[in-house]
């Protein structure tokens, strides 16, 4: 039986992970520490990994991994901007779930936008504590305001259907555009300038890295609606709490920070967050942060389990790795995979 090291456990993880292991001839022993150069030994008594998105893949952990005897690596997530894939080619395999629900994390976006603008975070406070006063809780209607939406692949095209419903006029913008489509693209600078709403869903890269930084949001409208399910670092946090000070940003709707592995998914309540950009978004009364939370449904999870251990159970069995990728498939869009069954 293939043992696999799980990093980063958390409780919900193992539900859907102990409930298909079986099925697939597994044993998984989980561990709740983050995969990084120090922690990566512990995987040489195993013959997998499974990784998440605030684990560290970079070059150090992908040598210290393939020093171990370790020659596959299952993220059980679609982003993969935290693997060094250069270092990992011709060592370690990299499986990835591409898609499980574009829907968990497009209504989670909408969720956020809800939230803000109608100030239901602020209203719930409010009457717990038989405070029933509408004072500053003024909302706008969405129907007809323009929504700019960055990155169409699969969980911006959801985004899009879902605000089509609200009367919402999208537009998009998108390096590669989708063919045959009705999505209104236009430029990157044109979305800047005529969005009440921005939502990111486009992947961390180094083109997007910043994409909203103090030039960029100069472009933007007044008041502002910048939404970030995507990645943290598309956004100079920096530059994003100076124009929420300024008022030109209007509200931030964020799942994602640039620096969040230090405390996303984790209990801070009783310490001091020596983060002072954090600590100051947090502060704000138009800013709902979640931590990383779009993700976070049933069908979702089950689909994260199932897909990556079918992924694993593919990787031993020598069969074609279709949710394989490596630097060359993502910069050229192809590699040995077609031929070989894998990328190298
Ligand atoms: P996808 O690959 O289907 O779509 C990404 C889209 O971005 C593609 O259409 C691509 O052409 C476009 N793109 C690439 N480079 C771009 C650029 N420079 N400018 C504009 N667009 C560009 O991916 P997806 O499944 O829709 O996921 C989108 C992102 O959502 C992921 O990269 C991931 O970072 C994030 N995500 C977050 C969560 C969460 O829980 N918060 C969960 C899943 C995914």
């Amino acid at each position: 039986m293939k043992k696999i090291a799980f990093f980063d456990t958390k409780p919900y993880d193992k539900i859907y992970f102990d409930k298909f292991k079986d099925e697939f001839g597994f044993e998984i022993k989980y561990f709740e520490s983050k995969l990084n150069p120090d922690t990566a030994y512990i995987a040489g008594k195993y013959d997998a990994v499974c990784a998440f998105v605030n684990d560290d893949l970079g070059k150090d952990t992908v040598n210290e991994l393939y020093d171990n005897g370790i020659n596959i690596v299952a993220m059980r997530c679609a982003g993969y901007n935290n693997v060094d894939f250069k270092e990992a080619y011709g060592k370690v395999h990299v499986v990835r779930v591409p898609a499980y629900s574009p829907y968990a994390v497009a209504e989670h976006t909408m969720a956020l936008l809800l939230c803000l603008n109608r100030k239901i975070h602020r209203a719930f406070n409010r009457t717990r504590e038989y405070n029933f006063s509408l004072n500053s809780l003024i909302g706008f209607d969405l129907n007809q305001k323009t929504i700019g939406v960055v990155g169409t692949g699969k969980i911006g095209r959801t985004f899009i259907n879902i605000c089509k419903g609200f009367g919402l006029n999208v537009i998009a913008y998108d390096a590669f555009p989708q063919k045959n489509t009705d999505i209104n693209y236009v430029t990157l600078d044109e979305l800047f300038e005529k969005s009440d709403i921005i939502s990111l869903h486009c992947p961390l890269t180094k083109e997007t890295h910043h994409m909203i930084n103090e030039k960029t949001i100069e472009k933007m409208k007044k008041g502002v609606y910048i939404l970030n399910t995507s990645r943290g670092s598309l956004i100079d946090s920096e530059a994003l709490l100076n124009a929420l000070k300024s008022k030109k940003i209007g509200a931030a709707g964020l799942d994602v920070y640039e620096e969040e592995t230090e405390f996303f998914y984790e209990d801070f309540s009783y310490k001091i967050i020596n983060d002072d950009i954090l600590s100051g978004l947090i502060a704000m009364p138009n800013v709902i942060i979640t931590s990383h939370q779009a993700f976070l449904t049933h069908e979702a999870l089950k689909n994260i389990a199932y897909v990556t251990l079918s992924n694993l159970s593919r990787y031993f069995n020598n069969e074609f790795l279709e949710n394989e990728i490596c630097y060359k498939c993502q910069k050229y869009g192809k590699c040995d995979r077609e031929k070989e069954k894998r990328c190298f």
